[in-house]
């Protein structure tokens, strides 16, 4: 069995002391790439080492919407800048995370540094990995606005309709640890009825725990247990959706050509 970590911060500084070891715990139980993000201008020099370091790993470039009163307007033209540098490493393979994020204010600022990051990934033609707090719709608005591209709304949780409406859009759905926990009943409904095919596995450590593992730092090697939550929600064995949203890892991050 293959899986894929669509989004896993391994690069923060809670994994700097067991970084090998929890990558090796990952690959026992069958997680064998890796997708690292971009968070903040001054953490992306990291991301190339980090990935290099564990192998069978990837990274994005992008600013986070959460660290908002970090970004400066001058970070997107480091961004451009960093995209031409590592636009020829094959590690770099998409823009993330970008988004909007009702909580952390700014909303307006936080619009145009997504507007101007939309726009570049449609010129470098990556996929772009989108973070949302209370902004599913008003992010799709947005999306559709900045016309066709490929991309995943990581840590889908939302209706059907919401689901329907970014799979209709081409979008992948990051499935994560909240179908875990058998109170999100909208989440797991809305998974049960949306198509495996727009669905890749994720687990976003070190946050968003397993259920059963709250209040612990979060791993890799728990995507296991986000498989076989997905695959007792769809009714489909453990086998058949490991492949499915490992082929749509790679159809995501354009790795399969
Ligand atoms: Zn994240």
């Amino acid at each position: 069995m293959q899986l894929f970590d669509t989004h896993c911060h391994l690069d923060f500084e809670v994994f700097n002391r067991d970084r090998h070891e929890v990558v090796e715990r990952a690959r026992a139980q069958g997680i064998e790439q890796f997708m690292l993000l971009g968070v903040t201008c001054e953490q992306w020099a990291q991301l190339p080492r980090v990935a290099l370091e564990i192998g069978s790993a990837y990274y994005s470039f992008g600013l986070h919407p959460y660290f908002i009163e970090k970004h400066q307007p001058e970070h997107l033209e480091a961004l451009k800048q960093q995209l031409l540098e590592h636009g020829s490493d094959g590690r770099l393979r998409a823009i993330g995370e970008i988004g909007l994020d009702a909580e952390c204010g700014h909303m307006e600022r936080q619009q145009q540094l997504l507007r101007e990051q939309l726009r570049l990934a449609r010129e470098h033609q990556l996929p772009v990995i989108l973070h949302h707090r209370k902004t599913l719709d008003k992010l799709l608005k947005m999306v559709r606005e900045s016309g066709p591209q490929r991309g995943v709304v990581h840590a889908f949780s939302g209706s059907y309709e919401q689901g329907k409406a970014w799979v209709e859009q081409g979008y992948f759905l990051g499935i994560g640890g909240t179908i875990t926990y058998p109170r999100a009943k909208k989440t797991r409904d809305a998974v049960a009825r949306l198509p495996l095919d727009a669905m890749v596995l994720e687990t976003d450590c070190p946050d968003m725990p397993v259920c059963g593992h709250q209040g612990e730092r979060n791993e890799p090697a728990r995507l296991r247990q986000v498989l076989s939550a997905l695959a007792s929600i769809t009714s489909l064995s453990e086998k058949d959706v490991a492949e499915r949203t490992y082929r749509n890892s790679l159809a995501l991050f354009g790795l399969n050509r």
